[in-house]
């Protein structure tokens, strides 16, 4: 939590305090459960003597402390590898501004990183925003330049489209001294053998999805939010694909990420294996021609 949000946080508290001196009955009881273990709590912040389950806490004061859970380092597609309960957040299309910045606050609220798979064409426009995802801590990688359905391309075609994507991003970021991680998505989830393999030996590491929130449905932030949880409570664990051009995304994203933490998952954080600096050759549009082989 930066300081500006933790002392608005202590200014809540203290309005939230100020009710007290109200008898019992008047109080708003939190129904979330209260971590005994928050250093909110067990420091001087609240008195010992108030009863912690009818403190009407702002939910988001308890949140950023549980929900955040390992750094995962990937080299490949298939160190992505979750645990039952475990979470990887992503966003795919952006950075748009005015959503992506508001995903943003939110997820440094709840003290968790994701993964941002950008359009070159959208880091291009706003190259500032797409450094301030990276220097949040974030993982940017790409998402193709103009989210073209690579199925439809030839295989040249199709790689200059990744390529072209990959540029890009590396040169928005390359303004604040950052450079892209090495994870691609398809656009539309399209793929093909051939993509799939090239890309894998030019070590890219390909983002599969296990839920797909659907945001892009004209659904209410609930519905989304709900649609969501559902799919992962059955299946446990996952990559989840939202997408940081939504407005609704924007506004589901604080219920939803209560709603995990309430459930007991935690979001693990996706890095390269070699800490942000590319140990390979970006992208090229001669890659060798596979097609003899697959
Ligand atoms: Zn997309």
């Amino acid at each position: 939590m930066s300081l500006p949000r933790f002392l608005v946080s202590l200014v809540i508290v203290g309005a939230a305090l100020g009710g007290c001196a109200k008898p019992p009955s008047q109080h708003s009881i939190v129904s979330q459960p209260v971590q005994a273990t928050a250093p909110f709590i067990t420091n001087s912040i609240l008195p010992a003597s108030a009863p912690i389950s009818q403190q009407p806490m702002p939910e988001r004061i308890f949140s950023s402390a549980h929900l955040g859970g390992r750094t995962l380092a990937v080299g490949s597609t298939a160190d992505i590898i979750l645990r039952p309960g475990e979470v990887v957040l992503t966003f795919d299309d952006g950075p748009r501004p005015g959503k992506t910045n508001e995903i943003l606050a939110t997820l440094d609220d709840f003290g968790v990183k994701a993964t941002f798979l950008m359009l070159g064409s959208a880091a291009q426009a706003h190259p500032r925003l797409a450094q301030q995802v990276a220097l949040s801590g974030h993982t940017v990688g790409s998402h193709t330049f103009d989210h073209v359905d690579l199925g439809t391309l030839d295989r040249q075609g199709a790689l200059d489209e990744i390529a072209r994507g990959e540029h890009a991003v590396a040169q928005a970021l390359s303004g604040a001294g950052q450079t892209p991680s090495p994870f691609f998505r398809f656009p539309y989830l399209s793929q093909t053998g051939f993509l799939r393999t090239n890309l894998m030996q030019g070590s890219v590491v390909i983002l599969d999805v296990d839920i797909d929130s659907k945001d892009y449905y004209k659904d209410t932030p609930e519905a989304v939010a709900q649609r969501t949880l559902a799919r992962l409570d059955a299946r446990g664990s996952g990559v989840i694909l939202f997408h940081d051009i939504h407005q609704r995304t924007v506004e589901m994203l604080p219920m939803f990420l209560a709603e995990l933490e309430q459930r007991g998952y935690t979001v693990v954080r996706l890095v390269p294996k070699d800490s942000g600096v590319f140990g390979r050759d970006v992208i090229t549009a001669d890659l060798p021609d596979l097609r003899g082989t697959l």
